[in-house]
C-alpha cells in the first residue's frame, strides 16, 4: 500500500518565546494529503494491507462527528479500492447539518451509521460481524499494532537523526509508540497527552513497544481542560504562532503540543543546545468545527 504524496518538509522555525540556544523544526505531515493528513495515513497503511491479505473488501471503523480518523479512512479506502463503513457516535443529524468532516467522508463514499453514545462506549464488545458480515474492523483512531508499525515510518520521511528531542501530540498513543520504536537510543521522545488524567496511556504505549526503543516520557499536564476543550488562550496562541511562522496548527492536537512546547521552553526544560523535532500530525480539517472568524487562517 503506497500513497503518492508530496515531499514532507522539515521546517525550522523561530518564535518570540523560543530560547536562542534551542533549535526547533516541524515535520509537516499535515502537507501529506488534504484529507488523509498527518499520522492517520501511517496508522491505516498496514491495517489496509492486512484487510487486503485477508481478502476483505469492506473496512469498518469508528469515530465522532469531527474525527480525523473517519475522514482519513474514507479517503484512503476510496484510493485503495475498499468500501468503507463509518460507525459514528451520536444521533444522526438532519442531512443539512452534517459536519464538514462527515460530509467529506460521505463524499468519499463512506457509508455512515449512527449509534447512541451509550452503544458507542460498548463498541468493542459489540458483534459487528453479525450486522456487517465480511468486513475488516479497524479500531477507533487506528489504535493497534499495525497502526504503530506504520507510524515507525514517520521519522524516515526526512533527515531526523540530528535531533535531541522529538515531541508529538498523543491521543490513543499509537503514533507515539511508533515514534519511540523508531527513534535513536540517544533521542528523547516526549508525548503530550491531549486527554485529562489519562495516566493509563503509559501502559497502552508500553504495550506497543519493541524490546529496543528510545527513552520516552508522556506529559499529562498540557491538555488545557481536557479533550477537545479549546480555551481562548489556546486560540490566541494558535493565531500568534501562525502569525510568527505561517504554520497552521489544529485545535485538538498540534495546537496543544506546540503550546506545551512553549511552556516547557519557559520552564527551561530543555538543556542549552537542544535540537527539538515537533511532529505536525495534521488534523487541520477539524478546525472547521469553529466559527469561521475564530482562527486567522
Ligand atoms: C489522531 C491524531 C493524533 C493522535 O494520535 P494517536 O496515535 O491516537 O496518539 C495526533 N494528532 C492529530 C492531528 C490526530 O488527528
Amino acid at each position: 500500500m503506497e500513497m503518492l504524496h508530496q515531499p514532507i518538509p522539515l521546517q525550522p522555525f523561530t518564535s518570540s518565546w523560543l530560547p536562542a540556544n534551542i533549535q526547533a523544526a516541524m515535520l509537516r505531515l499535515d502537507l501529506l494529503h488534504p484529507e488523509i493528513s498527518g499520522n492517520k495515513w501511517f496508522k491505516l497503511k498496514y491495517n489496509l494491507e492486512a484487510a487486503r491479505e485477508a481478502g476483505q473488501h469492506t473496512i469498518l471503523t469508528f469515530g465522532g462527528a469531527w474525527s480525523n480518523h473517519i475522514v482519513a479512512t474514507a479517503a484512503a479506502c476510496q484510493q485503495a479500492g475498499f468500501h468503507a463503513i463509518g460507525i459514528i457516535r451520536g444521533e444522526a443529524p438532519p442531512p443539512d447539518q452534517l459536519s464538514s468532516t462527515l460530509r467529506l467522508a460521505a463524499d468519499y463514499g463512506m457509508e455512515l451509521h449512527y449509534i447512541s453514545r451509550e452503544d458507542y462506549r460498548r463498541k468493542e464488545q459489540t458483534d459487528w460481524h453479525s450486522r456487517f458480515p465480511n468486513c475488516y474492523i479497524i479500531p477507533e483512531g487506528g489504535h493497534n499494532g499495525a497502526g504503530a508499525r506504520g507510524c515507525q515510518e514517520i521519522l524516515t520521511l526526512a533527515p531526523t537523526l540530528d535531533f535531541t528531542h522529538i515531541l508529538c501530540a498523543t491521543g490513543t498513543g499509537t503514533t507515539l509508540a511508533g515514534i519511540i520504536n523508531s527513534a535513536q537510543a540517544d533521542q528523547q521522545v516526549i508525548g503530550i497527552s491531549v486527554l485529562k488524567g489519562a495516566t493509563s496511556l503509559n501502559e497502552t504505549v508500553a504495550s506497543l513497544l519493541q524490546p529496543h526503543h528510545a527513552p520516552w516520557t508522556l506529559l499529562h499536564d498540557f491538555h488545557l481542560g481536557g479533550y477537545a476543550r479549546t480555551p481562548p488562550l489556546l486560540i490566541q496562541f494558535i493565531n500568534n504562532f501562525y502569525q510568527e511562522t505561517q504554520i497552521p496548527l489544529d485545535i485538538i492536537y498540534t495546537g496543544k503540543m506546540m503550546h506545551a512546547f512553549r511552556e516547557l521552553c519557559l520552564q527551561s526544560y530543555f538543556p542549552a543546545g537542544s535540537r527539538i523535532l515537533l511532529i505536525h500530525t495534521g488534523g487541520l480539517q477539524g478546525n472547521l468545527s469553529l466559527d469561521p472568524c475564530v482562527l486567522s487562517f
